[in-house]
Order: C-alpha cells, then structure tokens, then sequence
C-alpha cells in the first residue's frame, strides 16, 4: 500500500504522530493508500515554514512568482496522465472527465494566475480638492486553503495560484478522501525546485488538522470550499479572530426550460448539469424546472438518456459514470431517494445501488434517478444531495418558475434554457445565484466572479476577485 506524505518546508514527512489515515479507491471499496494524520505538530511546523518563507517569496518580483507558477503548470501538464488516473482511482470519476476537465483545469489554473501576478494593477482616486488617493495592495502573509474531494487538484490549484501569485505562502489542507493528487502536486513543486516553505501541503482530517489550520494565530486568511455546515462551524471559529474568509458552500441549483428553448441542446446539457461526475459537483442542475407545456416530452427524452447512462468502471474510456465518493455517502444519497417516496415522489428511473462485476464489484456505484411529482418546498427539493439524483418539476408561469428557483436556502447557480433573449435577460437579474447560465453550463471563463449567494457562501474566487482576497488593501492619501 502506497504511503503519502505532508510536504512541509519543502520536504515530504509523515505525519509527526506516525499515525496513518486509510485512502479508499471508490470503484472498488478497497483502501489503496495511506496518508499521514496530521495533528498540532504538523500544522504548527507547516505554518512556520510558511511564516519562514513569505519574506523571501513576497520579496520575489511578480513576475518571477509568475514564473514559478508557469514551472508547476509545465509539470502538471507533463504529467496530465498519471494525474488523470490518480484523480479518477482516488475520486470514482470516470478517467475521461479526469483528463479533459480536472486536469486541464489545473493547468489553466496555474497558468492564468501566473499572468495575473504581473498584471494585477490597484486603483488611484484623484480628488477635485488637489489630493490623489492610491491603493496599495500587499500579500496577506500565511494563508490557508482548505479543498473538498470532488475536483480535488482543480478546486486546490483554484486557491493556490492566486495565493501564491499575490506573494501569499500557502498552507493546503486537501480533503482526506482524496489526498492524492495533492500528494503527487508536491512531489512536482519539489521537481520545479520550489523554494522550501513557500507551499505546504498537511494531509488529515478536516475536524482536526482543518481546524487547526482555521484556528491557527499565523494564518491570515481561509479560503474554503466545501460543504454549507462546514463553512459554518469555519466562519464561527475564524470570525473572533478577524481572519479574511471566503466560503464556496453547497448548492441545490435550478435548471429551468422554457417551451421555446433549443430542444435537444437542452436535454443534452441538462443530462449533463446533472449527472456529470455522478451528480458530485457544486454547480450541477439538480432541480428542473420545466415549462408545463413541454414537460412530458422533456421528462420523456430525459428518462430515457438517464437510463441509459448506467455506470462503470471509472478507469474504462468509454465511462461516462463512475462510483461516488464512499460508503457513507453513497447510503446517504440513497437515503434521499427514500425520503422522496415517504414525500410522494415517483422514482422514474434509477435510484438503486449498482452491483459491478469483476474488479469494481465492491464498488460505490449507483444508478443515476430522476424524480416527479414532488412539491419545490418538500426535502428533495430543498436539500443539497450532491449525487446522480434529479427532480423535474412542472410550472406554468415565469413567476413561479423564478419563485421556485429562488426558493431554497442555497444560491450557487441557475442555468436557464430559453430562445427569448428578453425573457433570458429579465430572469438572469431576478435568479438568487451567483452564477448564471443562459443556454449553457458550466462554461467558465477564469476571469469572472465565482461564488454563491445565501448559504451558498461569501466572497467570490476567480479574476481580480482572487487577487484582491489575497491580498490587504493600503489606501495613501496625498494632498498636494
Ligand atoms: P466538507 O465540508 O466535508 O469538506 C471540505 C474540506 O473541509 C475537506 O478538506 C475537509 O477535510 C475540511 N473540513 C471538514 N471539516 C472541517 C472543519 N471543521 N474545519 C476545517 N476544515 C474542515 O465538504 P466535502 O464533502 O469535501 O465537499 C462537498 C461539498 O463541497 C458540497 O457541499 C459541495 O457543494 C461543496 N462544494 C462547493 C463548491 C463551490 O465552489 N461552491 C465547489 C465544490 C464543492
């Protein structure tokens, strides 16, 4: 069995304890690995490396940092297969999705924040008076990105890059179920020759070494994505201490079908907002909402892919659905199949744990359900269940379907199908969501502001938005 280890001042340790964490291979139900659990002392000496490094590296010239980074994107990029296929054994994710999105992602990742670090400018206020304010902006110090196990590596290199462009030293807390490709990321900042210090990466759990780093008296800053009731428990023990916070939490989001929509484009992609990645993304369309005169040809087409899409061994070319990501996920994902029969749900199709043979046969597996008949206020419909699950609800008018979508605690994102560009316009400024797509999902320029409204979470990642959390802000006033 593999053995991974923390990478702390530039080296790679095991956890100063000796203790072990298992690492499960969700295709097969099988530990395949073991990761390092770290406590106080790691995260103590992972901070001070950082603490250690950050006047050298906030020192080094944006571009030079630039520099750096473009480095590690090389790598990664070099290494696209290998870490297609670390992602896809440590996650479930079909191999395919792996290495035309997760790892690509990264590399994008890398690269467009290595542009950034140069081209990061702050504003100047001239003032009628004769005065001209200028913002200066510096790095934070030692700041703390803490990832979720669904795009592991994309949703790390979305924290770190802009950290570290902006002359931050980072300390990375990857999700203990998928401490892989984190791992295999340090083995390549030690390949680049990264200076010590500069990235470390603690291995553990979330409610102890995840802790430790929020509460920790060095770290300015937390970037999080994961679930809402963790952001939550974050937010309470970072808020006494004043620490920059931004939270990317769960979402429950709305996809809503117009009777004038592009048909088929419309099925396709919203076969995708749901199901891609077994369902396991912030952003999938797990809620349709569907004009009532389209709705049974809709619900029909859309059954009839889903039952198609029957999952398989995620190493397999030809997997469009892997395994999700445990055990205990896979009962609780089930469980909301229960709770939508006991709330008056018909399960149309799916909805059952898959059996697999052969090597995958203790696999995590399920077949991917579609739901009616159920209200928009009732559990399943309100719940994040971050699995291949998806409700169809019919509406008859523009304002029920805006009243439906808006009506849930969470605001992450909308995707809205319909050929009335007027209509498109007018909804995209009434939908509670961060994210707005209009006869697409999940097209993602870099560049604009990612993030949720409501339990959804604060801040917004991505572009400027980055640079500026990672960065403090200096206003200088000069009368002249
Ligand atoms: P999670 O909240 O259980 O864990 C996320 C990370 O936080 C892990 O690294 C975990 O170890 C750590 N952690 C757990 N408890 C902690 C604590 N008390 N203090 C500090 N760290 C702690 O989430 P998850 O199950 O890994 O991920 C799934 C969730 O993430 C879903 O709700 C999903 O919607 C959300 N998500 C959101 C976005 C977004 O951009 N908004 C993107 C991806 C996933």
């Amino acid at each position: 069995m593999q053995k991974l280890a923390n990478y702390i001042d530039g080296k790679l340790t095991p956890a100063a304890s000796g203790g072990w964490l298992e690492d499960f291979e969700p295709a097969t139900g099988k530990a395949y690995a073991r990761i390092p659990d770290s406590h106080k002392t790691d995260m103590d000496n992972a901070v001070a490396a950082a603490q250690r490094a950050f006047p050298a590296w906030s020192a080094t010239s944006a571009a030079k940092r630039g520099e750096w980074l473009h480095k590690l994107a090389a790598l990664v990029e070099r290494d696209l297969e290998k870490l297609a296929r670390a992602e896809s054994v440590d996650t479930g994710k079909p191999i395919a999705l792996a290495r035309s999105l997760d790892i690509p992602r990264a590399v994008a990742n890398l690269r467009y924040f290595a542009a950034a670090a140069s081209q990061f400018a702050s504003e100047s206020h001239a003032m009628e008076s004769g005065a001209i304010n200028y913002t200066l902006r510096s790095p934070l110090g030692v700041v703390g990105c803490i990832s979720p196990w669904n795009l592991p590596l994309y949703l790390l290199t979305w924290k770190l890059a802009p950290a570290l462009a902006a002359g931050n030293c980072v300390v990375a807390k990857p999700s203990e179920l998928t401490p892989m490709t984190a791992y295999l990321l340090s083995e390549l900042c030690m390949e680049a020759g990264f200076p010590a210090g500069v990235l470390n990466v603690v291995q553990g759990l979330g409610p102890k070494a995840g802790v430790l780093l929020v509460e920790h008296p060095d770290v300015k800053a937390i970037s999080f994505t994961g679930g809402t009731k963790t952001g939550a428990d974050i937010a309470g023990r970072a808020a006494p201490k004043f620490k920059k916070l931004s939270l990317e939490l769960g979402g429950k989001n709305p996809t809503l079908v117009f009777s004038d929509c592009d048909f088929e484009r419309t099925v396709s992609e919203s076969m995708r907002a749901a199901f891609s990645n077994q369902g396991e993304i912030c952003l999938c369309g797990s809620r349709i909402l569907i004009e009532r005169g389209l709705y049974a040809r809709f619900r029909d087409e859309f059954v009839a892919r889903a039952k198609m899409l029957s999952p398989g061994d995620p190493l397999e070319e030809i997997t469009a659905q892997g395994a999700v990501i445990s055990e205990a996920h896979l009962q609780k994902v089930l469980g909301y199949i229960e709770l939508a029969k006991k709330e008056g749900g018909k399960i149309l199709c799916g909805g059952r744990r898959a059996r697999l043979d052969g090597r995958c046969s203790g696999g995590w597996f399920m077949e991917p359900a579609v739901i009616e008949n159920l209200p928009y206020d009732c559990r399943t419909n309100q719940e994040e269940i971050f699995g291949p699950v998806v409700t169809l609800i019919p509406f008859d008018t523009e304002d029920e379907a805006v009243a439906w979508a808006n009506g849930t605690p969470y605001g992450l994102a909308a995707s809205l199908w319909s050929r009335d560009v007027s209509r498109c316009h007018r909804l995209a400024a009434q939908l509670e969501a961060g994210l707005i797509w209009v006869n697409c999902w999940m097209l993602r320029d870099l560049r604009v502001p990612m993030g949720g409204m409501k339990q959804s979470g604060t801040g917004r990642e991505g572009g400027w938005e980055a640079m500026r959390f990672f960065t403090e802000a200096r206003n200088v006033c000069i009368k002249y």
